[in-house]
């Protein structure tokens, strides 16, 4: 990557190397399966009530502690208003809870194979980071994981693999490792797994992440929370305050808020998504395709003796947009967001006629 230097910078952004998302190209000739983006619509009582707000308001700062949003989270998830944080997407909740919660020199944990975000606000927080090797089916196994000078941090089901480890897997962790704080990132829970919100209660060392960027197909919106003991909160409170005391805005919280309630087209969006992802894995697998068991709205997949990184510029010839990742362990693999039917069906179309033009 070309740096470019000013003599004004200072030693944190100079040092630097900043995350990178999936490309995004607005231009609807592509079937966008590369940033793990809900294929459907938001839910329309969201879509009207930003739609229906009294646009005048704006003028005046937001709920300063966004309250009636927390409520409905709360609700939801059977706790109390005082254990939900919300800002401004996850990645932001993220970034706060590595200020809130470690010091510069702590070990930050995480399996090697993940969110490659946690690593730049390691590195950006001067904090260290110590990835955990998967085994080599890309299990996550912490058995034995004592921290005494850090935390932990997962995204369960996990960034990139799809996988998932239990209610159970995670208690055990948090068990053994009272004094340090557990993040469970659950970004993608909502497409086939149990939150560990219930878990909260139990320990005053667990956070869970979430986001409705993905099963609330809101990721324009910007709109990530925190659920965790409410001394945890004030935590987050703490650091929000000290950097930007409105961090949501006023249209944000309120189709958020609305979003939430829409239970039956959640469940609707999900189900289908979960569907889809079944189909095209049994096919591609069926195709030869190494396909790893995902939880997520996305696979991850390898074809034993094609590069992927070919299989991923062929794609985008045909107008395809994946993810693919140059890193050492996962090189031969390709992310792939799920799409709707429709698409999903285009994508294997086109992947099983490149994959046949390899081999004949
Ligand atoms: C997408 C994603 C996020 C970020 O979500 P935003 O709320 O859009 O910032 C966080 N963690 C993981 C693992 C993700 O995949």
């Amino acid at each position: 990557m070309d740096l470019i230097k000013s003599k004004y910078w200072s030693n944190r952004i100079k040092d630097n190397e900043a995350y990178v998302p999936g490309e995004q190209i607005n231009e609807d000739t592509y079937i966008k399966l590369n940033a793990n983006e809900n294929p459907y619509p938001p839910s329309k009582n969201a879509q009207n009530a930003i739609q229906q707000m009294d646009k005048s308001k704006l003028r005046l700062y937001p709920d300063f502690g966004c309250h009636k949003l927390r409520t409905e989270i709360a609700k939801y998830y059977n706790i109390k208003t005082d254990e939900v944080f919300v800002g401004n997407g996850s990645d932001e909740v993220l970034a706060f809870s590595f200020l809130a919660f470690f010091n510069p020199g702590d070990y930050i944990c995480s399996p090697n194979v993940t969110y490659s975000f946690y690593i730049v606000y390691a590195s950006f927080f001067n904090l260290r980071y110590k990835p955990i090797p998967l085994d080599a089916d890309f299990n996550i196994v912490l058995n034995d994981l004592f921290i005494d000078n850090g935390g932990l941090i997962i995204a369960n089901p996990n960034a990139l693999t799809g996988k998932i480890v239990s209610i159970n897997f995670i208690e055990n962790i948090l068990k053994k490792n009272i004094n340090s704080l557990i993040i469970i990132d659950e970004a993608y829970i909502d497409f086939g797994g149990d939150s560990a919100a219930g878990l909260i209660k139990k320990y005053p060392n667990l956070l869970i992440i979430q986001t409705f960027s993905k099963s609330r197909s809101l990721a324009g919106l910007r709109i990530g929370f925190a659920l965790g003991n409410k001394d945890l909160i004030e935590g987050l409170n703490r650091v929000k305050n000290s950097i930007n005391s409105y961090t949501l805005d006023s249209i944000a919280i309120v189709g958020a808020a609305a979003a939430l309630k829409d239970k039956n087209y959640f469940k609707l969006i999900t189900n289908k998504i979960i569907d889809t992802r079944e189909k095209i894995s049994r096919k591609l697998k069926d195709l030869g395709f190494i396909v790893t068991d995902s939880k997520a709205n996305f696979i991850f997949i390898s074809y034993p003796g094609i590069n992927a990184k070919r299989i991923y510029m062929l794609l985008k010839e045909r107008k395809i947009l994946v993810r693919y990742f140059e890193v050492s362990g996962i090189d031969n693999f390709l992310r792939v967001s799920i799409g709707t039917n429709e698409q999903m069906e285009y994508f294997f179309k086109s992947i099983k006629e490149i994959i046949e033009n390899f081999k004949g």
